[in-house]
């Protein structure tokens, strides 16, 4: 089944980016498993996929050691300063930099671990209060902050557009993200090379294709529905 879902979200992608005009291998497919058990994410791998989001501290060190070490590992989910030290060595990307403070603490890990850890600013696109993520108005100001922090690479910007029936409706959206990303890229900051807009999920992804993302996150559409139940 999870071999099925995985080829007609590939089907979707090519055709958006054929749609647009881009490449394929401009899109980077991030398959979502928060809540899943490994042996999902090891029919996924075996599938091909080898880019993997997930959303808390505890599951990223629980699932890290249990698959294989070619994965690479997204923290796209809400981050607290106090757990940045549990996964500064597993993760190749954490999309949820929101705030200058949790900024100047993966630094410090970073630092400590003598990495360089590739960041994105997540922005609340819709400003929605159940959401996290900096201000859309904000969000130059704290990618000039952020950039003195010489451990970190900002490369972009990650936003969750807001649930719609209709993907179009976010179509606005994501030409926004685009555009502030343009914002900050213009900026010149240091130990900044933007070129990630990590954007569309199971709901919205064609159209966050369409509108330039370079890196989708799709878990239902992947691995079906989440149950919560036993959490
Ligand atoms: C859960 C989650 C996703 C995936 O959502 P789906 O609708 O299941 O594709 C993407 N991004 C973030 C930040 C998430 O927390």
């Amino acid at each position: 089944m999870l071999k099925e879902n995985l080829a007609s979200v590939e089907a979707n992608i090519r055709s958006a980016c054929e749609k647009s005009g881009r490449n394929r291998t401009d899109v980077t497919l991030i398959a979502v498993s928060k809540t899943k058990p490994v042996e999902m994410l090891k029919e996924v791998y075996d599938a091909g996929i080898r880019n993997f989001g997930e959303n808390k501290v505890q599951e990223i060190c629980e699932k890290y050691d249990k698959l294989p070490s070619d994965i690479q590992w997204h923290m796209i989910g809400h981050l607290q300063r106090n757990k940045v030290k549990q996964i500064i060595d597993k993760v190749c990307m954490i999309h949820s930099v929101d705030t200058y403070r949790l900024a100047e603490e993966i630094n410090v890990q970073a630092k400590k671990h003598n990495l360089i850890m590739p960041i994105l600013i997540e922005i609340n696109i819709a400003d929605e209060q159940t959401k996290y993520g900096v201000k859309k108005e904000d969000a130059v100001l704290l990618a000039e902050e952020i950039s003195h922090l010489d451990n970190l690479r900002i490369q972009g910007v990650m936003a969750v557009a807001p649930y719609v029936e209709n993907p179009e409706e976010n179509r606005h959206y994501f030409r926004e993200i685009m555009k502030l990303a343009v914002d900050i890229e213009r900026k010149k900051l240091d130990n900044t090379d933007i070129r990630v807009l990590s954007m569309g999920m199971t709901g919205d992804y064609m159209v966050a294709v369409e509108e330039g993302a370079t890196m989708v996150r799709v878990g239902t559409g992947i691995f079906g529905e989440r149950s919560y139940a036993n959490k």
